[in-house]
């Protein structure tokens, strides 16, 4: 198994990152992603350690052990088996890490698992696929993915818009691959990612063949440049100030492709606008690369529902009728996500060989989510009062002893010392309010689509038939037939 020594070891591979006016010499050693990467090294530590052995990794068909993220399940009790894994990772980040490396794994074990379809479409891109599966599973890297085309007039299809190569697209194809020009958005992860998966989920219309594509580069491929947004890390104070912030901001930036250079046994789907659908939604990909999502999520919302309840605690207002209807509130919201999780296993079926979850429950659990994460946030906020803002500047007031003597005066609670309330509050604003709080809203609102998206594939996949046989058996129960008038409204 890879260790994390061995991760942060391959990121130093003059990868081309810039942020604030510099290009990164070195991933690892950067105040704005050093802590993060090192994060991300715990996670391969922890798959890699034999005591984890039979919890994290799995014999894979053609012997040996792999990383559970690359499992293949074929009945409940294997996907129920993998999932735990995905849990205890998430455990590690309190599901604060989106694109920990078991979220693209998912998306191409998914698409690996509707391999006929890549069948059907080309024989050599199924290939391709298949080893390139085999490979990124027996070295366990992480991958990140862009799939999504820059914004920026949404009104306009991708060749429409002012630049016709501001969208990534092909420029070229030889007897070598492929040549690749423009933007993605937005490789969350990217900057500390072994490789990226590229392309596009958004339907692509008639016409626009050159931005149908789905292929795989590693990061320090030849003409990709990364676009940080900027690092709430580096912007961190300290540790304890932003515990969040500091360690698992695990960043989004911009890619851009100048002439990319892609060889063919890392191409699979190259200018076809319904196949580039297909690999998606014709295979278990999206439902697998979901299903990660809400494992993570499930871990996450278990975790703001502990802080809602610590903040109760702290403030000694537990025993208000009022306070504990509101985490009542909060506790029922967390257990209907792991509910969901559950049903999404449970009603899972078999497609081609492999145990898949259930599409319209993840559905259901997208939608229900992408508006569940702002109210959870704002029902911590109203649980905390000024306790997430009344608080020292930083780690450096308590250097002072005559401030640290009136802090701890000042900051008081029932349940606990005045510096640990201190170092909770923090903890709790920086998952809540700051700016990597706020990122994170963001995120649980977009991750999978905006709303419309979400609920487009709802509509898409609900069982309309069985609602609808319901409304016509009533419907068939009564007729317009004045004698059978009821005698009350006679
Ligand atoms: C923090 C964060 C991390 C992300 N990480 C990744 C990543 O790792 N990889 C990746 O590929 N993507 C990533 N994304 C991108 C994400 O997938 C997109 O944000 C998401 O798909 C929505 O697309 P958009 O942002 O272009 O919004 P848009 O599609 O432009 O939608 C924004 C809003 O505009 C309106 N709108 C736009 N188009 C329509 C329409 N056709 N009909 C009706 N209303 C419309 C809606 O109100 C919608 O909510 C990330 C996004 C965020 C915020």
């Amino acid at each position: 198994m890879r260790t994390g020594a061995d991760y942060l070891a391959s990121l130093k591979d003059e990868r081309c990152i810039y942020i604030d006016g510099e290009r990164v010499a070195d991933v690892t050693s950067s105040s704005a992603f050093r802590n993060v990467a090192a994060s991300m090294a715990g996670l391969f530590d922890f798959s890699g350690d034999p005591g984890n052995r039979e919890l994290m990794t799995y014999e894979t068909s053609e012997g040996g052990r792999a990383n559970r993220i690359w499992q293949l399940p074929t009945t409940l009790a294997e996907l129920q088996q993998r999932r735990k894994a995905l849990e205890a990772w998430a455990g590690l980040h309190a599901g604060f890490m989106g694109r920990a490396p078991d979220h693209v794994a998912s998306c191409v074990s998914g698409m690996v698992m509707g391999l006929d379809v890549f069948e059907a479409y080309d024989h050599a891109r199924a290939s391709a696929l298949a080893e390139y599966y085999r490979f990124a599973r027996d070295r366990d890297l992480y991958l990140t993915y862009v799939i999504i085309n820059p914004q920026a007039d949404r009104s306009k299809e991708a060749g429409q818009q002012a630049d016709p190569f501001l969208t990534a697209g092909i420029v070229d194809r030889d007897a070598s691959g492929i040549t690749v020009r423009g933007a993605k958005m937005l490789a969350t992860g990217g900057v500390i990612a072994d490789e990226v998966f590229v392309s596009c989920i958004q339907p692509l219309a008639p016409g626009e063949e050159r931005y149908a594509l789905s292929f795989a580069v590693p990061m320090n491929a030849r003409g990709l440049t990364m676009l940080s947004r900027k690092s709430y890390e580096r912007a961190a104070g300290s540790v304890f100030d932003n515990p969040l912030s500091s360690r698992y901001d695990e960043n989004d930036s911009v890619l851009y492709f100048e002439d990319v250079h892609v060889p063919w046994e890392r191409v699979f789907v190259h200018g076809d606008v319904a196949m580039c659908q297909k690999q998606f939604h014709a295979t278990p990909c999206h439902v697998y690369q979901n299903y990660q999502a809400m494992v993570r999520l499930s871990v996450k919302l278990r975790f703001l529902v502990g802080l809602g309840h610590r903040i109760a605690e702290i403030n000694g207002v537990t025993a208000f009728p009022q306070v504990r209807e509101i985490l009542g509130q909060l506790a029922a919201e967390a257990a209907m996500v792991d509910a969901l999780v559950t049903a999404i296993e449970v009603k899972g079926s078999m497609a081609g060989g492999y145990f898949v979850p259930d599409r319209h429950t993840l559905y259901t659990a997208q939608v229900l989510t992408q508006q569940l994460y702002p109210k959870v946030l704002n029902t911590l906020r109203e649980l905390a009062g000024g306790g997430m803002i009344m608080l020292p500047s930083s780690a450096a007031d308590f250097a002072d002893p005559a401030i640290a003597a009136l802090i701890d005066r000042t900051q008081r609670s029932p349940s606990s010392a005045s510096r640990d309330r201190v170092k909770f509050y923090k903890l709790a604003w920086d998952a809540v309010g700051s700016e990597f709080g706020s990122r994170h809203h963001q995120y649980e609102m977009f991750y999978a689509g905006a709303t419309f998206v979400t609920k487009g594939h709802s509509f898409r996949t609900y069982d309309w038939s069985a609602a609808d046989r319901l409304v016509q058996t009533m419907l068939n129960s009564y007729q317009l037939d004045i004698a059978e008038r009821p005698a009350a409204v006679a």
